[in-house]
């Protein structure tokens, strides 16, 4: 099947994919949040969009969800424009969903987010959509620390550059995904300081004003389409690796 998203199907295909044996569904999560001068507040819906539809191509066997378009943003709202859901709002979201797709006789769910704010909730979820749908199995991808990692050898030269938000990572996956939505002349670099556990955890309880005032943590320059595409593939294979890892330890 070439289209994997549920939302471009018709009933009747899906409902052929799931008696072909198709159990596997991909919840990506994004935002509604300020990146900067340069990036819409697209950036990480717009990110998962198409994240999603790598990570099904490599698994070869799952469906993708609409992008869940708003996140946990508190950390943003110190920025006109940012929009922000309670955790629990989005869990019960993640929850809802899930359990749709059970009563179709979906099997196993990935959420991932392509927006850290989320990461944290993601980091919790999976014990309680457990305990609510047992038939599922839902794994959720909660390591930050590797998809900045990744995104550090996906630039190369540039991984000083990486900061986890607006950078040059996430400025050259807009231009990967939708070039003409990068003001490239407005682009500035923000906070200097690497992401650490330490400097997110001040990031997500101080908001981002404090320690960035144009909202970029990391540098956009150098940015380029060349190295959008590397970053998507790398975080692609990143998380296609950790569900199937996860699925076969389940099955
Ligand atoms: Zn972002």
């Amino acid at each position: 099947m070439s289209e994997v998203r549920i939302e471009h199907l018709t009933s009747p295909e899906i409902a052929d994919a799931l008696a072909s044996g198709m159990r596997t569904a991909i919840l990506p999560l994004g935002a509604t949040e300020q990146h900067g001068a340069h990036l819409p507040l697209s950036v990480d819906s717009e990110h998962a969009d198409r994240l999603g539809m790598l990570v099904a191509e490599r698994l070869g066997d799952a469906l993708v969800l609409p992008t869940v378009r708003v996140g946990c943003s508190a950390h943003h709202l110190g920025f006109p424009g940012t929009l922000s859901l309670r955790p629990e709002t989005l869990e019960a979201i993640c929850f809802d969903c899930c359990e749709s797709l059970a009563a179709h006789g979906f099997r196993r769910v990935l959420i991932f987010s392509a927006h850290i704010g989320n990461y944290p909730l993601l980091s919790k979820i999976e014990p309680k959509l457990a305990a609510r749908l047992p038939a599922m199995d839902v794994v959720a991808f909660a390591d930050s620390t590797a998809v900045l990692d990744a995104w550090r050898t996906a630039v190369a030269g540039l991984a000083s550059q990486v900061g986890g938000h607006a950078d040059v990572a996430e400025s050259s996956v807009m231009l990967a995904v939708r070039p003409e939505a990068v003001r490239a002349e407005r682009a500035a670099a923000g906070l200097a300081e690497p992401m650490t556990d330490d400097l997110l955890a001040r990031v997500l309880t101080g908001g981002v004003k404090a320690v960035a005032p144009n909202g970029v943590l990391g540098n956009p320059h150098g940015m380029s389409s060349d190295l959008g595409f590397a970053c998507l593939s790398a975080v692609a294979n990143l998380l296609a690796e950790y569900a199937a890892a996860r699925y076969r330890r389940l099955t």
